[in-house]
């Protein structure tokens, strides 16, 4: 059975990983092409954009793959979008691996936020020192708050960086500990976070340090997603790949 990933998520590496060692399974990774060095993965691997929705369903249709599974990142929205309408145009099966949204819990203190835009005018005319915890595409608008010291922390660097006097960069990628991000926002005196609600284990460092160091955040919900069949974890992408592989077979497809 040929899979198609559309990835860039740990997810999606962790489910390209399982079906490695699965002979009856034959997946190829795509990713978006945007980090200058993608981790490895166990699977051939394309990259770039597809060209749209049209561009996806040809290369489907060209690859002769069988199962699409959408497992990139629930603030990929363009892309998951075209993963529908390629899997209805090529004719193929389509899954969505989504790790559900981190949930407020005792302690948080969070202020939600449905743009970056909002997020921006959440933090107010007073100085502050932000920490953004946010990818390069989504820090443009914070140039409209000049007043504020901004630490951003992306997984690659920010160039040309962000056009405000005081800013200061990381590039790292998860996961990170919390008592490492407790550190260092004790460091760099962090009044408030800025963080997508990105869900999953990796990045939760920086919540649960806000928690404990009793720091506002303020969360950018989820774009809204297609409503498509989805799972959670590798484990349950498994199983339906299993199931539908044993439908097949009894078909004799
Ligand atoms: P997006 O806004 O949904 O997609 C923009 C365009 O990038 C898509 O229309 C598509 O181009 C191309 N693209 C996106 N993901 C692709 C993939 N896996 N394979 C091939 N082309 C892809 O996506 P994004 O938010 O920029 O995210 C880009 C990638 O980074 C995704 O793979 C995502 O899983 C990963 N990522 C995103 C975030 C985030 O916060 N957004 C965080 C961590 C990882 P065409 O229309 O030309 O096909």
């Amino acid at each position: 059975m040929r899979i198609l990933i559309l990835g860039g998520t740990a997810e999606a590496r962790a489910l390209t990983q399982a079906l490695a060692v699965r002979a009856e399974y034959a997946a190829t990774v795509s990713l978006a092409g945007r980090t200058a060095e993608p981790l490895p993965q166990a699977a051939p691997v394309r990259s770039g954009g597809f060209g749209g929705a049209e561009g996806l369903a040809r290369y489907i249709r060209d690859a002769s793959v069988d199962v699409l599974i959408d497992a990139t990142h629930p603030f990929a929205a363009a892309i998951s979008a075209n993963a529908v309408r390629a899997a209805e145009s090529a004719n193929v099966r389509l899954l969505a691996l989504r790790r559900p949204p981190w949930s407020k819990v005792a302690g948080d203190t969070w202020t939600e936020v449905e743009s970056v835009d909002q997020a921006v005018s959440v933090l107010g005319q007073a100085r502050k020192r932000v920490f953004l915890a946010l990818g390069r595409k989504e820090l443009q608008p914070f140039t409209a708050a000049p007043q504020h010291s901004y630490l951003v922390r992306s997984v690659d660097p920010v160039d040309p960086p962000l056009g405000v006097p005081h800013a200061a960069y990381i590039a790292a990628r998860g996961p990170f500990s919390e008592n490492e991000d407790r550190a260092l926002l004790a460091r760099h005196k962090i009044e408030v976070i800025v963080a997508k609600n990105s869900g999953g284990e990796a990045t939760y460092s920086k919540i649960a340090a806000a928690r404990a160091l009793g720091l506002p955040v303020v969360m950018l919900k989820r774009p809204a997603l297609p409503d498509v069949a989805s799972v959670a974890t590798v484990e349950e992408v498994l199983d339906v790949l299993d199931h539908t592989l044993t439908l097949s077979t009894a078909r004799g497809v």
